[in-house]
């Protein structure tokens, strides 16, 4: 099956292949991962190889922090003001799409939060021009969603927000190109999608952000305390922290992020390609917003719907269905993609046309 699901998605079968081999015994230890103790050293080397790994790829310098956590990018929507107001009113949020805007809402519960510019009046199908965000020099920090998984919108530039810190929710997008780490103040990621199994989230944070959580705000979410424990405080979770390190490993050998993103660069130009070259499916999305990630697109009519997801499955390719906020098609094409896979879905909406169109 090739699969298309924006999440969980698919991993690279040489991960998977890698993961079953050693799945009842790791490497001679005579124990599963799953049955290790956080503590012992057979983990402990799991563990920091995969941070050093992430650090090689993403060239994360040495002052910035790397967490691995539990909650999903949901729990850090809360997290993020938790740590970050510091002491501060409020905080920017940049909306382009309904992740961005359930962030927005959490952090209300915790601070004042500005909308600097956002893009719903038009079904987020754009990123608004950078020049135009109405920006608060005194905000704690700003908000952005580099990728909206939903609507298929991807910022393909690294905005700058001066001296006020810029998160970002890469949850989708992480890993699938490189990136200049040292423009952001904290980055995370469900792990779910370019990662590894859900269950782990990655934070990626600033060392001068930290250790300014607010009052009453639990240990186990306070970015310091995770850091100063090394992401230890409590059992982490351990099989996916491994399985993400397999994803790493399998990074370098592709030859890194930039080997990466030109891959990810043809699959997306494959499906757009033929996406702009017919009217039968269209994609809303202004083009040089679209996202590598994500292909939303609708049939012209979508009466056709059902039946141009059942001859998808009986095709081999799976999770296809759009976002229920949205409706109508979407194809999410994350690393462990391949060309060939994309080929296929071209080859199936091509021959769906031509015989109901
Ligand atoms: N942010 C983005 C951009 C997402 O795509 C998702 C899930 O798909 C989330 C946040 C929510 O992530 P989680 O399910 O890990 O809480």
């Amino acid at each position: 099956v090739i699969n298309f699901s924006a999440g969980p998605a698919t991993l690279p079968l040489a991960v998977l292949e890698q993961v079953q081999a050693e799945l009842l015994d790791w490497r001679g230890s005579g124990m599963s991962v799953m049955e290790m103790s956080h503590r012992d050293k057979e983990f402990m080397s799991i563990a920091h190889e995969a941070e050093q790994d992430l650090r090689e790829i993403m060239n994360i310098p040495a002052h910035y922090k790397v967490l691995f956590m539990q909650g999903g990018a949901t729990a850090q929507f809360s997290f993020v003001p938790m740590n970050l107001l510091r002491g501060k009113t409020s905080a920017d949020y940049v909306l382009t799409g309904d992740w961005g805007k359930k962030a927005a809402k959490e952090a209300g519960r915790y601070g004042k939060v500005n909308i600097a510019a956002s893009s719903e009046a038009d079904r987020y199908t754009y990123i608004p021009d950078p020049a135009t965000w109405k920006l608060d020099p005194n905000a704690a920090y700003v908000h952005i969603t580099p990728n909206e998984t939903i609507h298929g919108v991807e910022f393909h530039i690294e905005p700058d927000t001066g001296d006020v810190p810029l998160v970002a929710d890469m949850s989708s997008n992480i890993l699938s190109r490189p990136i200049d780490v040292t423009r952001y103040g904290l980055i995370y990621a469900g792990a779910q999608k370019n990662i590894g199994p859900a269950g782990l989230t990655i934070v990626i944070v600033r060392e001068d952000l930290i250790g300014q959580a607010a009052a009453g705000t639990p240990g186990i979410f306070d970015y310091k305390q995770m850091a100063d424990n090394e992401s230890m405080l409590n059992t982490p979770p351990c099989f996916a922290w491994y399985v993400a390190g397999l994803v790493f490993k399998w990074i370098k050998q592709q030859g890194g992020l930039g080997v990466i993103a030109e891959r990810n660069a043809r699959k997306a130009a494959l499906l757009y390609d033929y996406l702009d070259s017919q009217s039968f499916y269209r994609n809303p999305v202004k083009k040089a917003h679209r996202s590598r990630m994500n292909v939303p697109f609708t049939l012209a009519n979508p009466e056709l719907d059902a039946d141009f997801l059942k001859g998808a499955k009986a095709a081999g390719l799976s999770g296809l269905k759009g976002h229920r906020s949205v409706g109508g098609m979407r194809a999410s094409l994350y690393n462990a993609m391949t060309l060939e896979g994309v080929q296929a879905l071209v080859d199936y909406m091509k021959e769906f046309a031509r015989t109901r169109g």
